[in-house]
């Protein structure tokens, strides 16, 4: 049993005197990474307890330190121990996570995950949750990330740690070049295990490789392209702040309805007889109800016409109450040539408004009119004498004095 004479520093870490050195880093790790000033903007007592641990662990990870503190507590450092004056939390919490350190810069935080999660119009109307199952990488907890027994890791003797191996080169009297390279001893890890000793679950790698499922809530009213974060479920890696799992959702196409903000908007065909005499159909909802539109005898709806249900479109993100438009654009099919008799033609003209009669002249000309073909220019029209200059000029004046 090791006697200490206080153990305030051990318990702000949650740790215990006996704690192992990699214990005591494991658990300010942890905490550093919940208190910090940066993620608790709304607390202020947060930056007073991030010093408070990162004091703490600034003297127990130190040898020296800890020797004085575990034999005279707080006092015997004031007193003057090794190293002078402490460090700022945020230098330490830098030199833990590389922010910014004299050596090269390291990311913080770990890389963030995207991934797409197909949902239909349904589901955004309905909301829905959608289980998701990814791999990720987790620190192995046989080795606490260190990839072999504690001691058993060293730092590589060739670039000292640093994973990278600095050559200097004479490329002149007088002029040196100095050139970096990743360190082929250790692979830029900066530190090397013996093979006996390393850590069989995770064969040295400090990760393995975990399944996991994350539960999406998509509310009703959310959008194609939103974002649902999951903070810190990205790969985990030693000394690193997991990044966040980014699920961005991808609309599926729909049969009927296509959505345009909160509106929905959907195409109707109306037969001539619908369109003139009136109408009624039935719209299955994105909630499976049924909704009848209709118009009255009388009212007379045109080819490309549109009109609009209030509150039949989707539900407004986080005021799933309210709803936008259900807009209906509709197109009027006629019926095909010849479709009746000549006598029936004859009824029909007497029930629909007059037509205007044209009395025929001399000086009036009548032609035939074709069906248009907007890829086939006709050699006799008028364009290509004006497209084509060197064109010779007779053919223009052809058809003009035709
Ligand atoms: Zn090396
Ligand atoms: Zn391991």
């Amino acid at each position: 049993m090791k006697m200490v004479k206080e153990t305030k520093f051990y318990d702000l870490l949650g740790a215990s005197p006996r704690s192992t050195e990699s214990e005591l880093k494991k658990a300010y790790r942890k905490l550093a990474l919940k208190c910090h000033p940066d993620k608790n903007p709304n607390d202020p007592t947060a930056l007073e307890k991030f010093k408070e641990i990162s004091y703490a662990y600034e003297v127990l990870s130190d040898s020296k330190k800890r020797k004085l503190y575990d034999e005279g507590g707080e006092q015997a450092l004031k007193e003057g121990g090794p190293g002078g004056a402490p460090h700022s939390a945020f230098d330490i919490f830098d030199m833990f996570f590389g922010g910014g350190g004299s050596r090269h810069r390291q990311p913080s935080k770990g890389k963030d995950v995207v991934h797409q999660l197909k949902v239909t119009l349904e589901d955004m109307y309905n909301g829905t949750t959608k289980r998701l199952s990814l791999q990720k990488n987790v620190i192995c907890e046989k080795c606490d990330g260190r990839g072999g027994k504690e001691g058993a890791v060293s730092k590589c003797g060739s670039c000292r740690g640093t994973g990278i191996q600095v050559k200097i080169h004479q490329i002149g009297p007088g002029m040196m070049q100095q050139i970096q390279s990743m360190c082929r001893e250790c692979d830029g890890k900066g530190e090397r295990i013996n093979a006996k000793d390393r850590c069989k679950n995770c064969n040295g790698k400090k990760v393995i490789k975990q399944s996991k499922i994350l539960e999406v809530h998509v509310d009703k009213g959310m959008n194609e392209g939103q974002k649902v974060v999951f903070h810190g479920e990205g790969d985990q890696e030693p000394d690193l702040e997991a990044g966040d799992v980014i699920i961005v959702l991808v609309e599926k196409e729909h049969s009927v309805f296509h959505r345009q903000n909160e509106d929905l908007l959907l195409k109707m065909d109306l037969s001539i007889t619908e369109a003139l005499c009136g109408f009624q159909r039935v719209i299955k909802t994105l909630d499976s109800r049924e909704i009848v539109v209709s118009t009255l005898p009388g009212e007379v709806i045109k080819y490309g016409d549109i009109k609009c249900v209030i509150g039949e479109g989707m539900p407004i993100y986080r005021d799933p109450f309210q709803k936008g438009r259900m807009i209906v654009q509709f197109k009027v099919e006629f019926p095909p040539n010849h479709w009746t008799t000549a006598q029936n033609i004859k009824k029909l003209e007497r029930l629909l408004p007059p037509k205007d009669e044209v009395i025929m002249t001399d000086d009036m000309e009548e032609v035939g009119l074709q069906d248009y073909d907007p890829n086939h220019r006709s050699s006799a029209g008028g364009r290509n004498a004006y497209d084509e200059d060197d064109e010779d000029q007779p053919r223009g004046m052809q058809c003009q004095s035709h």
